[in-house]
């Protein structure tokens, strides 16, 4: 039987075209020698999200691999997948753009692509810190994901969290130390109404966005 090592040198990030996963992008060029990203397409909110994921991709000249996980918007009437839901928060602190399991799923499928490609490293941008109520962004639950991936195919793989415990301000910060500062909060798309860069600057994950970059802007002195 041929043998199937995981390359010690390659990663697979787990990319949406966002703040974070575009950090994560970059932070993996840095670490790693051969990079390649995942981006799953479940019937966002804006199609704008996956044009934007390919144009850094490209731009970046990384391997791009679109998953579809359209099967997503058959378990969840959520605002996420169903266009017309206004975004709200329900009464346990759940918001309504949960959609159940999605990162045990997303995390699943990186691990078999993982497998695929021969990379022995998973990177993710889920983060605890601005806790957004979704449980399977947890710590915990990623170390006892990367544990089953593990098992599951008998491999050593590593899944890296680097942004697991900052908050917002320290995610721009660490674009900056990556020299990126500027070309993430250009080019990437969080806005939950489809707005690049700045975005439309009422929504939860603009309000979110931009006060971490004020307060790191203003901790570095040049606002
Ligand atoms: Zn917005």
């Amino acid at each position: 039987m041929a043998s199937h090592t995981l390359d010690d040198n390659k990663a697979l990030v787990v990319f949406s075209g966002g703040q974070d996963s575009t950090t994560c992008l970059f932070y993996a060029k840095e670490k790693f020698e051969e990079v390649e990203l995942v981006t799953f397409q479940y019937g966002q909110r804006h199609d704008t999200e996956i044009e934007v994921a390919k144009k850094i991709a490209d731009e970046q000249g990384l391997k791009h691999h679109i998953l579809d996980m359209s099967l997503l918007s058959q378990l969840t009437p959520n605002a996420l997948t169903q266009h017309n839901l206004e975004i709200e928060q329900t009464d346990d602190g759940v918001p309504n753009t949960f959609v159940p399991a999605r990162n045990l799923l997303f995390l699943s499928f990186a691990g078999a692509l993982a497998y695929q490609i021969k990379a022995r490293h998973i990177i993710t941008g889920v983060c605890e810190t601005d806790f957004s109520g979704y449980p399977d962004c947890r710590d915990d639950f990623v170390k006892s994901m990367n544990v089953t991936l593990n098992l599951s195919m008998d491999k050593n793989f590593v899944i890296h969290t680097p942004l697991m415990w900052l908050d917002k301000k320290e995610t721009w910060a660490l674009s900056d130390q990556l020299g990126v500062l500027d070309y993430v909060r250009n080019q990437t798309l969080t806005c939950y109404n489809g707005i690049i860069a700045d975005g439309c600057g009422e929504c939860p994950a603009c309000k979110l966005r931009a006060r971490g970059l004020n307060a790191y802007l203003e901790e570095k002195g040049v606002k």
